[in-house]
């Protein structure tokens, strides 16, 4: 039986291994120069920096990759979890250190920001609840298969709909059980972890900051781009076949059967397709002539990015690997990238893997992953926004830090709106597919397979369960679950 995967995204490459565990024969089509998708790697002037995610959570669906190829993934793919899981700043000079042990968390949370302890037990405990209660179906199955639904856990899920807050937004619902305005600030953030606004999305979403204080957050031991190199390796010990510079053109479609996909002029047979490139495109470029999901095509995307790759020339001992520094209006910093802009005052992100990872900058610098969240890309004056917030940027941290960090860079690398879409074919430059803010949007992501064209199935950010390493790993677990009929 051939395969054939079109990308090489952290999906199509965990789909590649997966197929390839299983004895088909499988060719991936990558039209990059190389694997990993928005998961690679930039290297400037002695300074590597990971070119999009930062932050490793769920590292046991990474692990599972080499169980399942009957290797032990601690011989290739090391990694360590994070005391603190990020450093908080305030313009007030109020500073928390969110640590990954939550006894220690709840006493810096009390003592910084004067939260109530039981104010947090409750919330975490409510989390769990909506985690346990929802997780398996809505993240590990298909939600298009009848087969999910008439399972004795949905029933439960539906017997307990008043827990799961999805008809308030996450802002609401964090208003509601936690009264300090910076801890319910804390907690917002959380939405854009798949790219959402918190005044909009589901209140649902508090099972982010659950799962991150429940399960941690880990850093592999060469960086981010090591989880690309480890399971590119992985499906080369297997037998898969990379083929680089191969933009596909079209998938073939015969009897309403995915028959072979059309790869520079020429024709490559195949008994299944799974398409890991951003869906909107697929049904644009490559099933043109083909029935389009209107409905889903044209849901609200995520929300995209503004990087500055720094090269820092000192040391700053009182940042950890993720620092977040808030702006004094979240709602309006939201308002604006609902309507196209970005604010003036952004909050800003900085990943420092060399904090960790030592060969990441020169031995008395830093690699400053600087970000901030932007709107998607609908023909803004990009080159203005750039000089304008990486001005804003520079002011807000010297500010809080209290230097002139402008000072201190010595290199620059940009990734912006369109940039992400022209490297990674991701339509708009959204980083996570579709956005969480409509209150069904679960339910309009593209499903794991096609329902006209049989042999056809969708992995990564685009498609179900959406975007983000754990969910794109997830998505190449269900197409394997589908094809061999366990959902
Ligand atoms: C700046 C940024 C920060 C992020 N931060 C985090 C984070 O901290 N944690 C986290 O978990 N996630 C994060 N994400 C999201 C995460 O990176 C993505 O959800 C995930 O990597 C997407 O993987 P994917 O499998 O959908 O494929 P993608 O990475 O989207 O790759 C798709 C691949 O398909 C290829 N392709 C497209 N069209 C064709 C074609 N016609 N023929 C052949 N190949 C084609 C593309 O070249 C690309 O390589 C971030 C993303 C970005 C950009």
């Amino acid at each position: 039986m051939k395969v054939s995967i079109i990308g090489s995204g952290i999906a199509g490459l965990a789909s590649a291994v997966r197929m390839a565990a299983r004895g088909y024969d499988v060719n991936v089509y990558e039209s990059a120069d190389g694997p990993g998708g928005k998961l690679r790697e930039y290297r400037s002037n002695g300074y590597r920096f990971d070119a999009g995610p930062s932050l490793f959570t769920m590292p046991q669906y990474i692990d599972d990759l080499f169980k399942l190829a009957g290797e032990n993934p601690r011989d290739h793919f090391n990694y360590s979890a994070l005391e603190v899981i990020c450093n908080y700043f305030w313009e007030d000079g109020t500073r928390l250190e969110a640590s990954a042990d939550w006894e220690v968390f709840k006493e810096e949370a009390e003592k910084k920001i004067g939260v109530d302890r039981s104010e947090l037990e409750r919330y975490y405990k409510r989390n769990k609840l909506k985690y346990e209660l929802t997780g398996k179906i809505f993240l590990e199955k298909s939600l298009h298969k009848w087969s999910t639904w008439w399972d004795k856990d949905v029933a439960k899920a539906l017997m307990n709909l008043h827990k799961l807050d999805i008809f308030k937004s996450m802002h609401q619902t964090n208003a509601s059980m936690v009264r300090s305005p910076k801890m319910v600030q804390f907690f917002n953030r959380f939405a854009t972890y798949n790219g959402s606004n918190p005044y909009q999305a589901s209140g649902m979403l508090t099972i982010i900051p659950y799962l991150e204080q429940g399960f941690g957050a880990f850093i592999p031991e060469k960086g981010m781009y090591h989880i690309t190199e480890e399971v590119y390796n992985l499906g080369k010990r297997l037998g898969v076949k990379y083929h680089f510079n191969k933009k596909v053109d079209k998938i073939l479609v015969h009897n309403k059967k995915a028959t072979a996909i059309e790869v520079g002029g020429q024709t490559v047979p195949s008994d299944i397709v799974i398409c890991n490139m951003d869906v909107f495109f697929a049904y644009q470029h490559l099933l043109a002539d083909q029935k389009k999901p209107k409905r889903i095509l044209s849901q609200e995307k995520s929300s995209s990015a503004l990087i500055f790759y720094w090269g820092i020339n000192r040391k700053f001992p009182e940042l950890d690997v993720h620092n977040i520094f808030f702006t004094e209006d979240y709602e309006k910093e939201f308002a604006h990238i609902q309507s196209g802009k970005v604010y003036n005052d952004p909050t800003v992100y900085i990943n420092i893997t060399s904090k960790v990872v030592e060969q990441d900058a020169p031995q008395d610098g830093e690699n400053w992953f600087t970000m901030i969240n932007v709107p998607f890309n609908s023909g803004q004056d990009w080159d203005a926004i750039i000089e304008k917030s990486r001005q804003n940027i520079k002011e807000k941290l010297s500010r809080i830090l209290g230097t002139d960090i402008a000072q201190h860079i010595e290199t620059e690398l940009i990734l912006e709106p369109r940039t992400i879409e022209s490297k990674t074919q991701s339509h708009l430059g959204a980083l996570y597919g579709t956005a969480s803010n409509d209150r069904m949007a679960a339910f309009f992501r593209h499903p794991n397979f096609s329902s006209d064209i049989k042999d056809l199935y969708f992995c990564g950010g685009s498609a179900h369960p959406g975007g983000g390493i754990p969910l794109c790993l997830l998505s190449a677990k269900i197409v394997d679950d589908i094809i061999h009929t366990k959902a």
